[in-house]
């Protein structure tokens, strides 16, 4: 599971740079996004042997880029070389404004990795005109544009406008609508054409039901799901020698060379067991793999690599490949440590039902880190906290692995920092001197409760199985994470564990965290739509249920005609926060589909189109990116004469589109 990190810059506090300036940290601006560099601070202490680790573990994570470009949607690549093509070709004015749409639009395809927004998954509507984009992919010598064998040059081309102008055509890449069709409406790669949701699900209750119920597979994770001639389903499985084959193959040669210098013996052969995973795609392997690298909490680098997270399929079964590594942050875990050693005291005082309960809290790991690169999934957009991995009996018998990303924590705190969001939307000015004071603190910590006790706390009654929400199960998840998180920051044993400055402090999140829940999140949304992803969904859910239920503890003011939230009783929040939490359990422990359909219906989806146009209208004084994302650091092999690696070389001052240039000519592979 992985959380982003946009709530985060909901209300924001003052904080120290550190000795980087801001420039450094700040980069470009386009659309709706704003760029920002992350620092690695300690890569240069770094011994040449985990150097190189690092780099192997780098080219790895960016060497699977095409993989999720053709998971998103199967034209995203051939667009993007399109696209890409058009670029180094334009000889025309570039101050002109159909030339500027266009690169405006180019980057929004390389942040996106393919034509549908990464957070909307709505298609981007085109600023330059047709007959600009028509002209200049005319004048692209064919060579120079990735048309299948087969095709004719005008059918390609009458594709590819489609693709950026037909707006009904791949419309939406995850359709969550309730009631629709989300297989057969969803643009993304993961299902033929053709095959509908009801047979997508037919075709995975039968092979579910061939699994053993107590550790059973993650089935359906690493494989396009497709039609044989006769009409029955197959899956054409992501493996070596399958679908993506180029692109794992190369993959493998490289974790194999970061083997060599793995951390231990421990790490080397888990990532021989990844190995030999991608060679053979048999997801009882990928089992195994898992337990070995849940199990492996000594190395200090660390990394994740494969096809992980589930949020890009509407029907929540295949996964998105990412890759990224890391380095411990050795201060920072001790606060991550000291959660995850009272663990077991969290479980049993909280307020859910003891049926649902843990009695043994298993290995919860958590660290701090900084990413020393990001990729697939995780770039240029990623999250900040990940919680690993995700197959429901591994995580129960061995544990899970969770990090929060600090410098890019830190990062996204400089971007924040005066940007006026925290002075707009508070309500007065002891409110906003508390959350200068406590809210950094307090978002931290509330980012650690979620991802180290949050996501590992509680069990599922026996027999219930872990599907069993469907589409809402992501949301109900981070709805149960978040309100863990809630419920304890408050709590005496944070103060006594030393994580808490006083007792007051928590009151910082909680102002913060309604107000982006009824407030501030929706800035992100178009006017007229409604809440898609399931971190923003939860968190709706999570603030409007609680302004519906405890109106004696949480409103909505009106001032001057600007709306605040305002807070009148904090410790009936606490309460708030424990009775959801209490029922949140009980659904996901009992599997209550009908109960996740009509929280998350009712609370986190609709957004009031008024207060909607207010938000949007005050934000976009601020000229606030509503998303941000990242440039990697670039890492060069230092060689001496006789072609020995002596150094890795870190260069931070790349720029977004040479970065992505350079990616798609290094890291091209399907
Ligand atoms: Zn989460």
């Amino acid at each position: 599971m992985t959380d982003t990190s946009t709530e985060k810059e909901a209300i924001q506090t003052q904080h120290d740079t550190g000795e980087k300036t801001d420039e450094y940290f700040i980069d470009e601006r386009f659309a709706d996004i704003q760029m920002l560099r992350y620092d690695v601070p300690c890569f240069d202490k770094l011994t040449l042997r985990r150097k190189l680790l690092i780099y192997y573990l780098t080219e790895a994570a960016l060497t699977g880029r095409d993989i999720l470009w053709d998971q998103n949607c199967q034209y995203n690549l051939p667009l993007r070389k399109t696209l890409e093509a058009i670029y180094g070709n334009y000889s025309g004015d570039k101050d002109c404004t159909d030339y500027r749409h266009f690169l405006t639009y180019l980057k929004r395809v390389w942040f996106s990795n393919g034509i549908h927004h990464h957070y909307g998954y709505s298609k981007f509507k085109p600023l330059f005109s047709r007959e600009f984009f028509l002209r200049e992919l005319e004048k692209v010598p064919t060579s120079l544009l990735p048309i299948p064998e087969g095709l004719a040059r005008q059918d390609f081309e009458r594709l590819m406008d489609r693709l950026v102008f037909d707006t009904d055509f791949m419309q939406k890449r995850v359709n969550q609508t309730d009631g629709e069709d989300l297989v057969a409406t969803s643009a993304c790669n993961y299902y033929a054409q053709g095959i509908t949701q009801h047979e997508a699900e037919i075709y995975y209750n039968s092979i579910k039901a061939a699994q053993p119920t107590d550790r059973p597979v993650m089935y359906g994770l690493n494989g396009r799901l497709e039609r044989n001639t006769d009409g029955t389903l197959t899956e054409n499985v992501w493996r070596k020698g399958g679908m993506y084959g180029k692109a794992i193959s190369r993959i493998t040669t490289l974790l194999e060379q970061a083997m060599e210098y793995a951390e231990s013996e421990t790490q080397a052969n888990t990532i021989r067991q990844l190995v030999r995973f991608y060679e053979t795609g048999d997801l009882a392997l990928f089992d195994t793999y898992n337990i070995m690298w849940v199990q492996d909490t000594d190395s200090e680098i660390d990394f994740t690599n494969g096809f992980i997270e589930t949020y890009g399929d509407p029907l929540g079964i295949k996964a998105s490949w990412e890759g990224y590594a890391n380095i411990v942050d050795k201060q920072s875990t001790m606060r991550t440590t000291t959660l995850s050693q009272n663990a077991q005291w969290f479980e049993d005082n909280s307020p859910v039902d003891t049926r649902f309960k843990k009695a043994h809290c298993t290995g919860v790991s958590a660290k701090v880190v900084n990413a020393a690169i990001l990729g697939g999934d995780l770039y240029p957009s990623s999250a900040i906290g990940i919680n690993l991995p995700n197959s429901n009996w591994i995580r129960a018998e061995h544990g899970s692995k969770s990090v929060t990303i600090g410098n890019l924590t830190h990062a996204y705190r400089v971007a924040a920092k005066g940007s006026g969001l925290t002075e707009e939307f508070t309500i007065d000015k002891a409110t906003k001197e508390l959350i200068d004071m406590y809210g950094e603190t307090c978002d931290n910590l509330h980012t650690d409760l979620h991802e180290c006790l949050g996501h590992g706390s509680g069990q599922l009654l026996p027999g219930v199985d872990p599907d069993a929400l469907k589409a809402y199960g992501s949301t109900i998840e981070e709805a149960r994470a978040d309100l863990f998180g809630l419920y304890y920051m408050p709590d005496d044993k944070m103060t006594e564990l030393g994580l808490t400055p006083d007792t007051e402090a928590y009151k910082a999140l909680y102002y913060s965290y309604l107000t982006n829940g009824l407030l501030t999140q929706t800035a992100r949304i178009a006017e007229g739509e409604q809440i898609e992803e399931a971190h923003m969904r939860n968190r709706a859910l999570i603030a409007h249920w609680t302004l519906r239920h405890y109106p004696q503890a949480v409103g909505i003011t009106e001032r001057e005609s600007k709306h605040y939230v305002e807070i009148y009783d904090y410790p009936a929040l606490r309460n708030a926060f424990g009775v959801l939490l209490s029922e949140i359990q009980r659904i996901k422990s009992t599997g209550d589909l009908e109960a996740a359909r009509r929280l998350v219906e009712e609370y986190g989806v609709k957004i009031d189109q008024r207060l909607h146009k207010e938000v949007r209208e005050r934000y976009a004084k601020l000229n606030i990116a509503p998303f941000k994302g990242f440039i990697n650091p670039r890492y060069t092999l230092v060689r001496d004469k006789d072609g020995q690696a002596i150094d890795v070389a870190m260069d931070c001052t790349e720029t977004y589109t040479r970065q992505m240039l350079r990616y798609g000519k290094e890291y091209s592979t399907l």
